[in-house]
C-alpha cells in the first residue's frame, strides 16, 4: 500500500520542482547574456536582477512562512540557484542571503527574528554580507584577530576583514569577531561571537570599505573597523559560541554552491555541445571528431554524478539528518565538474572561447572561484580525510 502514496508524493515533489525551474527560467529570460556581459564589462552590481529575484520572493525561499518567506527546503533553494547559473547568470551577486539568514533563524532571539526576517523576506533589508575571512588568518578562521569588546550596552569592534562580498549592496552584515582573548579560552574555537550589524549609518562611525578588483565581476571588499560601536543587542545567540553558529550554516552553503556549479556545468556542456554540432571545419562538424566529443561527454558525466551527490546532501539536510560528508563532497565534486566543463567548453570553441561576445570566458572566470571559495578543495579533502576516513589531523 505504501508504494502508490510514495509515488504520488514523489510526483508532487517533482511537479513543484519543475514549477520552480520554469518560473526561475522565465525570470532569467529578462536577463539575457547581454545583460551579464555588460555588467561584467562595467563591473557593475547586477542590481536589476537582484531586485527582480527578491521581488519574486526567490531569495526568501528558506525563510519560514511565519516570517513572510516561502518556507521551502534546501532542495528547492538549490534548484533556484542552479537555474540562475544554467541560464547564464551569476547568483554570486546574491546567493549569500539564502544561507546567512539561517544563522539568524537558528540562533537569533525571538525579537531578532521577528524584527529582521520579515524585512529580509520582503526585500526591505538585504542580508548579503558576511565578514569571516581576515588577511592574517585566511582558512584558519579561529585565528582571526578582529575583536568586539563589551562596553555597557555596546560592543566596540576593531580589526579588519577581507573578501567581504556584497557589503556595499547590503543593509546588514553577519560579523564573526573575537569577544574573549585567545589566551583566556581553552580551545581557539571558543570566545568567538556572531553579530548582525546594521550598516545604515556605520560608514560615519568607524566602519570603512575598500573594494578589491577581482578576476570576475564580484563585488568584494576589504572592511575596516576602527573603534566601531554596535549595540549589544546585535549579538546573535550566546557570546563566545559564534564559531559553532557559523559552522552550523556551512552545510547549507556547501549544498547551494554545489547547485550553482552544477548549473554552470550544464550551461558549459550545453554550449559546447551546440557549438560542436554547428561548427564545420574540414568539411564536417567538429563534434564528429571524438577528440572533441569525449571531453564534453566526460564533463557531462561528472556534472551528472555531482548532481546526484547534491540531491543526496539536500535530501539529508531537509530531513534534518547529518549531512556534513555529503555536503562537502557535493561541493567539491560540483566545483571540479563545472571547472572541467568550463575547460572543455573553451577548448571546443577554439579562439571564440576567448571572445567576450560568446560569454564563455566570462562564465569560465566566474566558475573558477568555487575551487577556492567559500571553502577550498584542499580543505574539503582534509575534512573527508580526517572526519570521514579517520586519518590523522594535519593542522
Ligand atoms: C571572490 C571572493 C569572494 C569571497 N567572499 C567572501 C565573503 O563574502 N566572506 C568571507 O568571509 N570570505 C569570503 N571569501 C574568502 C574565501 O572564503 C577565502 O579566500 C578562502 O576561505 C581561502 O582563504 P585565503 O584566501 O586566505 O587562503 P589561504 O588560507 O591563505 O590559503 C591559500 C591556499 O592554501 C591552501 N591551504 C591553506 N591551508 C592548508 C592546509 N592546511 N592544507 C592544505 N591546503 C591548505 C588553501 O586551500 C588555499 O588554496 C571570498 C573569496 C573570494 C576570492
Amino acid at each position: 500500500m505504501a508504494a502508490p502514496q510514495d509515488s504520488v508524493d514523489f510526483a508532487r515533489a517533482n511537479q513543484s520542482h519543475a514549477d520552480i525551474r520554469d518560473a526561475v527560467r522565465d525570470l532569467c529570460t529578462r536577463f539575457p547574456d547581454s545583460y551579464w556581459r555588460e555588467s561584467d564589462r562595467q563591473r557593475e552590481y547586477p542590481e536589476a536582477f537582484v531586485k527582480a529575484l527578491t521581488d519574486a520572493g526567490w531569495l526568501a525561499a528558506l525563510i519560514p512562512e511565519q516570517y513572510g518567506g516561502s518556507g521551502l527546503g534546501i532542495t528547492e533553494a538549490s534548484i533556484i540557484l542552479e537555474e540562475i547559473q544554467r541560464a547564464g547568470g551569476n547568483g554570486g551577486a546574491c546567493h549569500a542571503q539564502m544561507y546567512t539568514m539561517g544563522t539568524v533563524l537558528r540562533h537569533g532571539s525571538a525579537a531578532q527574528k521577528a524584527h529582521y526576517l520579515p524585512r529580509i523576506a520582503s526585500g526591505e533589508l538585504r542580508l548579503q554580507a558576511f565578514g569571516v575571512t581576515e588577511p592574517g588568518s585566511g582558512t584558519d578562521t579561529t585565528s582571526l584577530k578582529t575583536t568586539a569588546v563589551r562596553k555597557g550596552d555596546r560592543y566596540v569592534v576593531n580589526g579588519q576583514k577581507v573578501f567581504t562580498s556584497r557589503v556595499q549592496h547590503s543593509d546588514l552584515m553577519l560579523l564573526l569577531a573575537r569577544t574573549t582573548p585567545r589566551d583566556q579560552v581553552q580551545k581557539k574555537s571558543q570566545g568567538l561571537s556572531v553579530f548582525l550589524v546594521e550598516l545604515g549609518d556605520a560608514y560615519d562611525k568607524g566602519f570603512s570599505v575598500t573594494p578589491i578588483d577581482t578576476l570576475m565581476n564580484h563585488e568584494t571588499n576589504q572592511v575596516f573597523f576602527d573603534e566601531f560601536e554596535i549595540p549589544a543587542a546585535s549579538l546573535i545567540g550566546e557570546e563566545g559560541k559564534g564559531f559553532r553558529y557559523i559552522l552550523d550554516g556551512m552545510n547549507a552553503e556547501r549544498i547551494l554552491i554545489a547547485a550553482e556549479c552544477i548549473g554552470d556545468g550544464y550551461w558549459f556542456t550545453e554550449r559546447a555541445t551546440r557549438y560542436a554540432g554547428e561548427r564545420v571545419i574540414f568539411d564536417r562538424p567538429i563534434g564528429q571528431n571524438q577528440g572533441v566529443q569525449f571531453p564534453i561527454a566526460r564533463a557531462y558525466c561528472n556534472v551528472r554524478a555531482a548532481d546526484l551527490m547534491r540531491y543526496e546532501a539536500a535530501r539529508l539536510f531537509d530531513a534534518g539528518e547529518a549531512c556534513g560528508e555529503e555536503a562537502n563532497m557535493a561541493k567539491m565534486l560540483a566545483a571540479d565538474a563545472s571547472w572541467e566543463a568550463a575547460n572543455a567548453c573553451v577548448q571546443t570553441h577554439g579562439g571564440y572561447g576567448f571572445a567576450r561576445e560568446f560569454d564563455i570566458e566570462r562564465k569560465f572566470r566566474e566558475t573558477r572561484l568555487y575551487q577556492v571559495a567559500p571553502v577550498s578543495t584542499n580543505l574539503i579533502l582534509s575534512y573527508i580525510g580526517e572526519h570521514v576516513l579517520g586519518l590523522p589531523r594535519s593542522y
